[in-house]
């Protein structure tokens, strides 16, 4: 367990009750990680934080805010690096009985987003002053084990369409060669129907059609904005889990960041990390677990049970967890 920092704390503790609530046995071992420890330390991903996660392989994981000062890499883009969690996946789902501007239609979608590459390769350059160029990285082995990621998921789960989004038109040969991939990787896998969108269009049909979409695999940077955009739709950041799966290790996450502005005012909303809990239960496979404090979760939404402010309640983040933790309990 990172609890990380701003809001990460509270809701790493909300989601950590919810998760010994459905009486599933996890050792939590917590691992402090916040922007004070890594200024002190001079590192973003000191050793107590790999040596945990080398040896439990799981980890679930609050906000952590890089330091602004001291030209630090990004936390999150050095720990999925680091542990080659290749795989970002991110179910968008409508919540029952939460009024959202798209209430009106059922959205459940889940996002594969590229986690290692792209620009985010952090290969930048200042060519003479004020010239300066952004490395966007793609490469053939990256593109094809996410889009696998995504079509086993399809298959598995019984989903029925992976959508590629990319900006091939412009990057013909960066987003053509993940686009490639993407189609190689269909080809296997004939029974799930595959299509595929630019993303500024992607963007629109999104907003205007947002239940016709099933799985979207996309390169790392349009999948970082697509998956706010989504979160938009179902309710806002407080209530999207994330996963950040590789070959050997896994972190759960929830999309949003450490949100300073409502830290340690008791409003964060604890979905997010809860239903990433719930993420990495069926990882675990205490899939028992998993399908009560979904359902615990689910039921508290259903019946406006004790809801925080950002989905349009006046609860704290204690209360929708003791709401919870009760439905778990009865
Ligand atoms: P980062 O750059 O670290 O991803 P960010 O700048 O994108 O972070 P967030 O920290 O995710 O921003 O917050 C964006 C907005 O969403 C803020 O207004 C924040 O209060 C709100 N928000 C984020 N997470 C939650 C949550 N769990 N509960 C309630 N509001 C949230």
């Amino acid at each position: 367990m990172i609890p990380g920092d701003g809001i990460g704390p509270e809701v790493a503790q909300a989601a950590a009750r919810a998760v010994d609530a459905t009486g599933v046995s996890i050792a939590w071992e917590v691992a402090e990680l916040n922007s004070a420890i890594i200024e002190k330390m001079g590192q973003v991903l000191p050793p107590h934080v790999i040596d945990s996660l080398e040896r439990t392989r799981v980890g679930l994981k609050g906000p952590v805010t890089t330091p602004i000062a001291g030209g630090f890499p990004s936390v999150n883009v050095a720990l999925r690096k680091r542990l080659d969690l290749y795989a970002n996946v991110r179910p968008v789902r409508s919540l029952p009985g939460l009024k959202t501007r798209f209430s009106d239609v059922k959205i459940d979608m889940v996002i594969f987003r590229e986690n290692t590459e792209d620009l985010y390769s952090g290969l930048e350059h200042e060519v003479v002053k004020d010239v300066v160029t952004s490395l966007k990285v793609i490469t053939r082995t990256a593109s094809l084990r996410i889009a696998h990621q995504a079509f086993r998921f399809a298959s598995t789960t019984g989903r029925h369409k992976v959508t590629a989004i990319h900006k091939a038109n412009i990057m013909k040969l960066a987003d053509g060669l993940f686009l490639r991939c993407c189609r190689e990787v269909a080809e296997v896998f004939p029974k799930i129907e595959y299509n595929e969108l630019i993303v500024d269009n992607a963007s629109m049909q999104l907003v205007m059609r947002p239940e016709t979409f099933d799985i979207l695999l996309l390169p790392n940077l349009y999948g970082d904005i697509v998956s706010d955009l989504a979160a938009g739709l179902v309710g806002g950041l407080g209530v999207v889990p994330g996963a950040n799966i590789g070959e050997h290790h896994a972190v759960f996450e929830a999309v949003h960041g450490s949100a300073p502005d409502i830290a340690g005012k008791g409003l964060a909303n604890p979905t997010a990390l809860m239903l990433s809990a719930v993420m990495m239960l069926i990882h675990l496979g205490e899939h028992e677990a998993a399908a009560r404090l979904v359902s615990a979760v689910e039921s508290v939404y259903a019946e406006k049970l004790a809801l925080t402010p950002d989905v349009g309640g006046s609860s704290t983040t204690t209360g929708f967890t003791d709401a919870v933790v009760a439905k778990l309990r009865a």
